[in-house]
């Protein structure tokens, strides 16, 4: 058995379904094709979230347009009288119910609950789509099998009870190819939980390692993973082979083309990941497997933006030590903060963060309460794997980096994204 990825940018329009029919078209065996939401949904749904939970009129356009894009797509597929309309109708029925009660004041279980109507409305399409094609499959509503804790926005999987529960639902008996959600689960008492933005990728790794596919492949807008953001850099080349290991590095340092969490459960079970565009299926693409040999790999660079910078003096001049090291941890630890970069010396603690401004002032205020803190908000973190000097001087060229780190295979440079950004001080 097999899993297949597609993203909101493979199904972004009615081409984009059609192209889909005709990949899993091309496949033969057993398959689950698991579907984000088309294009840029996610995020109106989240306006949509946001407009409810602040009692804001907007919802009724915001859902005007949410259902013109989705009809605008069935519309140009489906004969008048096909049955996809009744099921869109219902889910829209559904999110409006959801909009016409008062919110239960919290945030991140309604999030979810209306959020996940972006993969619930797709799956819903290209299921009906395949079948009027003649492609025979089964829609699974995935909230029912793969199950979290009520951790809502980033539920935390439980591998033994999804595990029992998808080997039963996804059994083959009557079919030859399911269609379900990415990025959507719920719990055990079936509230919809969510795995965190982009968490498509993630679910198909899941589904692989519960039901132990022979492969995944997560289908792209690019040809593969490359060396660079080809949005940003238009010497960009394909990698065609690369360990588990190099791909979950790069993910972590912020390479936005497979999200962190899908290497694990591929890893774990030793399945292999292929990386392919949807524009070419027939060309290679990456493959990301157990590989022994040392694999000669070029630069590659990491641009993560939205950082913050943040420099820690302990006000009674004491050693930046263990126990205050371990504070700090404990801090960035309440806050749901991740370090992408830090770097010490006998007073001094620096370190890069995300940028979340909705925290960031109460977080700032814990750390004054010991420290004298230091920041710059607008920065970013440029990584390059593998450096050479020669690859260092093409990227960074002579701008002056505000902090510099160099491991073996790893260079980082925090940069200011404009050069006149002051350094604010706050003590
Ligand atoms: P999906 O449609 O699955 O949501 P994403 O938009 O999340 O796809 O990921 C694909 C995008 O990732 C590409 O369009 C590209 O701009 C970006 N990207 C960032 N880093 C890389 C890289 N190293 N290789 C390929 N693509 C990259
Ligand atoms: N639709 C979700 C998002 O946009 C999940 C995904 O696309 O992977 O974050
Ligand atoms: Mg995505």
């Amino acid at each position: 058995m097999k899993v297949f990825k597609f993203g909101g940018a493979s199904v972004k329009d009615a081409e984009g379904v059609k192209n889909l029919s005709s990949i899993v078209r091309g496949q033969h065996g057993q398959l689950i094709v698991v579907v984000s939401a088309m294009g840029k949904t996610t995020n109106l749904l989240e306006t949509l979230c946001n407009a409810y939970f602040h009692r804001d009129s907007k919802t009724v356009a915001i859902m005007e347009e949410l259902k013109n894009f989705h009809l605008d797509i069935v519309n140009s597929l489906f004969p008048l009288n096909a049955p996809v309309y009744k099921n869109l109708d219902e889910l829209f029925t559904s999110l409006g119910n959801i909009l016409n009660t008062e919110s239960s004041l919290c945030y991140d279980y309604e999030y979810d609950r209306i959020i996940s109507f972006g993969e619930l409305i797709s799956t819903t399409i290209i299921s009906h789509y395949l079948r009027l094609k003649d492609i025979d499959n089964l829609f699974i509503d995935i909230r029912k099998y793969l199950k979290t804790d009520q951790n809502y926005r980033n539920g935390n999987i439980d591998l033994e009870l999804s595990g029992q529960l998808c080997e039963e639902a996804f059994d083959f008996k009557n079919t030859t190819i399911y269609v379900t959600q990415g990025f959507i689960a719920g719990t055990r008492t079936n509230q919809t939980t969510t795995l965190g933005r982009e968490g498509s990728d993630y679910t198909a790794a899941l589904l692989a390692n519960l039901l132990n596919a022979e492969d995944v492949t997560i289908w792209k807008d690019v040809p593969g993973v490359m060396n660079a953001d080809p949005k940003e850099y238009d010497k960009a080349q394909v990698i065609s082979k690369m360990s588990y290991k190099e791909a979950i590095e790069l993910s972590h340092f912020g390479a936005k083309v497979i999200h962190p969490k899908t290497i694990k459960p591929i890893q774990n079970k030793q399945i292999p990941l292929y990386v392919k565009s949807f524009l070419h299926p027939e060309s290679s693409g990456t493959i990301i497997e157990e590989i022994d040999e040392h694999l000669k790999l070029p630069p590659i660079y990491i641009n993560k933006g939205n950082q913050c910078l943040l420099t820690l003096t302990p006000r009674d001049f004491s050693f930046i030590a263990e126990e205050k090291l371990s504070h700090i941890f404990a801090i960035l630890a309440r806050y749901k903060l991740k370090l992408n970069l830090m770097q010490n010396s006998a007073i001094s603690f620096s370190f890069c963060i995300d940028c979340n401004t909705a925290i960031f002032n109460e977080f700032l205020q814990q750390l004054q309460e010991e420290f004298e803190v230091r920041y710059n908000q607008d920065v970013k973190l440029i990584t390059i794997r593998h450096y050479t000097e020669e690859a260092i001087r093409e990227i960074i060229g002579d701008r002056p980096s505000l902090v510099e780190q160099r491991s073996r295979t790893t260079a980082q440079f925090v940069l200011r994204n404009h050069m006149s950004e002051p350094i604010h001080s706050r003590s």
